[in-house]
């Protein structure tokens, strides 16, 4: 199942990890810099946006086999 999760309001708030940009990736670079200023202008929805561009872009595996 690669289904990404639905944005649900009351996952909003909730800690979820974020996920660190490859430094040899500009596409990942360039999300982390429209996550901080997501994150400064409050619009935790843009941060969550960017947040799951950068993990699917790398297919970053979270959980261990
Ligand atoms: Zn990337």
């Amino acid at each position: 199942m690669t289904r990404l999760r639905r944005r649900d309001p009351a996952l909003l708030g909730f800690p979820l990890p974020q996920p660190e940009p490859p430094a040899d990736c500009e596409k990942c670079q360039e999300l982390a810099r429209q996550r901080a200023a997501a994150k400064e202008a409050g619009d935790l929805s843009a941060v969550i946006d960017c947040n799951i561009l950068i993990r699917s872009h790398h297919a970053i595996p979270w959980r261990e086999a």
